[in-house]
């Protein structure tokens, strides 16, 4: 049997990371995806950068008014009805469309509900640096009969990153301050069971502020996960957030304009 979501504790989506050769990859395809995804930074004169250095800088947004080709790899009729009928209230906001019949040679997106027990997608066009026969998005714990609440909360996340979309807790513009120690032996446990090393890259570090385009911390954000209070300096717990802030929206907005 699958895990199910505790009530104690948080089953949280986990960072997607490129290996080295992806990230290369990611970077020319990116770029050529987008012009906006050039890394801006100031070049001393003669002095090139270590490409794995521009791939960090790199952008992850896809070009305006693209159609994102998705293919599911495995899931019940039952299971893509509902990612796609959540998944599509993105579309409200953004100057995205989304193809959900792409034959996968073709694919930008792949969807598994069993590659692990997770939850995760790759950011924006870190996707095109995902090998075709390889899952980029997976709902570890999403069944036939779990209920509609927790789908739109789990599937408009995931969304969320395949926008480019990061974790609000991880803002560069911060907003969390952690008890750190307690962070660390909280995910330590399950259902995470996670390294120190995970914890850290999933948690406590921030994105670099040159490589998106983050608005100020939203407590409300869909990108946003439920922390208890213990693991803050202060005690008060982030919310559960189960739909699309005002801020979300206005931020994918932005992203992809009209
Ligand atoms: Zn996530």
């Amino acid at each position: 049997m699958k895990k199910k979501t505790g009530l104690s504790h948080i089953h949280m989506c986990v960072d997607r990371i490129l290996t080295g050769e992806q990230k290369l990859r990611a970077m020319q395809l990116s770029i050529k995806e987008n012009q906006k995804n050039q890394p801006v930074h100031k070049r001393l004169p003669g002095v090139s950068n270590h490409p794995m250095k521009m791939a960090l800088e790199t952008g992850k947004m896809w070009a305006k008014g693209r159609k994102l080709k998705i293919c599911f790899l495995d899931g019940s009729k039952i299971q893509k009805q509902k990612v796609k009928d959540h998944a599509t209230q993105w579309l409200k906001y953004a100057n995205v469309k989304f193809d959900f019949n792409a034959a996968r040679t073709k694919s930008d997106i792949r969807i598994s509900f069993k590659a692990d027990p997770g939850s995760w997608s790759y950011i924006g066009t870190d996707n095109l640096g995902i090998p075709k026969n390889e899952p980029t998005m997976n709902f570890g714990w999403l069944d036939d009969d779990t209920d509609d609440r927790e789908y739109n909360r789990v599937v408009v996340h995931e969304f969320g990153h395949a926008l480019g979309c990061i974790h609000e807790h991880q803002n560069p513009r911060g907003g969390i301050k952690w008890n750190e120690a307690k962070v660390y032996q909280y995910f330590a446990g399950p259902p995470n069971y996670w390294s120190k090393q995970d914890t850290y890259s999933n948690v406590i570090e921030k994105y670099s502020i040159n490589q998106l385009n983050a608005s100020t911390f939203d407590k409300k954000s869909i990108m946003l996960y439920s922390f208890p209070g213990e693991l803050i300096v202060g005690g008060k717990p982030t919310l559960m957030n189960y739909t699309l802030s005002t801020r979300d929206r206005s931020f994918i907005k932005k992203m992809y304009p009209a």
